[in-house]
């Protein structure tokens, strides 16, 4: 699993988790099933995401949780999550277009106006451009922008739009060097593929890249390409992928990926050329582990 996958499941609201888990949570608290409690020990912290017991000092983040409470190792505990038997009822999706019906509408007309007027703070202009390199027209094709929360945490805000432009879903990625939690969802969020919009643009017989995540894309909208995003490997609901398959019978479009170079990459490669018989690998040099990462790195030595 990649840090990004783990990040994910690091984000799932842990009040959440600990009810589907069977504790009973009210104002932050829970009895403590670490050690014979009475008194309501376990303590969430909702802004860190994380637990602590005051008398037996148990504490951690969502995969610790469900490491000891189910006595599980931490790969076991990462599948658990990522297969959405643990997804909360009613609070914000892990793993988008799972457990559809019970997941709360979006509500896109209280977010729709933040992505007209895109606003890029010091610190996320200092991410896309400085640290990504990444091309402003791509930024604002993808109407990213960003805040401030309370606790002055800054977060980049990431639409998500269905092929015809209307918003469905928002990711909010963290800006902060190591902050956690690292994603944010707003509740009912339907975070599937990332850049649908572009479909609407494709000529018949184009190239499509499918990248990893949003990073990716950007990348490689930035270097010139088509590109969608698909979320990752273990958080992809093959149904999200209808309007790829369409799109190859309808325009003959080829289908092109970069896998991140490690194991879970080529198991998406491999996962999706099952579905789409034209996609095309790219291998990545041995020096980078992501298309964001070569990007840089071209961008640096003036080559693109
Ligand atoms: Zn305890």
């Amino acid at each position: 699993m990649t840090q990004e996958q783990i990040s994910l499941l690091r984000a799932i609201p842990i009040e959440d988790l600990a009810s589907r888990l069977g504790l009973d949570v009210r104002h932050h608290k829970a009895l403590c099933p670490f050690h014979n409690d009475h008194h309501a020990s376990l303590s969430f912290n909702v802004r860190k995401n994380t637990y602590r017991c005051f008398v037996c000092d148990a504490h951690g983040d969502t995969i610790d949780l469900v490491r000891h409470l189910l006595n599980k190792d931490f790969q076991q505990a990462c599948l658990y999550l990522s297969d959405g038997s643990c997804e909360p009822q009613h609070s914000t999706p892990l793993s988008p277009g799972r457990g559809a019906g019970e997941r709360l509408p979006f509500d896109a007309s209280r977010y729709a106006p933040f992505f007209d007027r895109p606003y890029l703070s010091p610190a996320a202009k200092a991410f896309l451009f400085d640290t990504r390199r990444l091309d402003p027209r791509v930024i604002r094709w993808c109407r990213l922008t960003s805040w401030r929360d309370r606790n002055g945490i800054h977060w980049l805000q990431i639409p998500y739009y269905d092929p015809d432009g209307n918003l469905i879903g928002i990711q909010n990625r963290n800006l902060m060097p190591g902050g956690e939690p690292r994603f944010k969802f707003p509740k009912g969020a339907q975070c599937g593929i990332y850049n649908l919009p572009v479909l609407n643009r494709l000529k018949e017989g184009e190239v499509l890249y499918i990248a990893e995540g949003c990073s990716d894309c950007w990348a490689l909208l930035s270097a010139g390409h088509k590109a969608i995003a698909i979320p990752s490997a273990t958080l992809l609901n093959p149904n999200d992928l209808h309007p790829l398959l369409t799109l190859h019978s309808k325009l003959l479009t080829q289908f092109h990926m970069y896998p991140d170079r490690d194991l879970p990459g080529e198991r998406l490669f491999l996962q999706l050329k099952e579905l789409l018989p034209n996609l095309t690998h790219h291998q990545l040099p041995p020096s980078c582990k992501d298309y964001s990462e070569y990007f840089v790195k071209v961008k640096r030595n003036g080559e693109l």
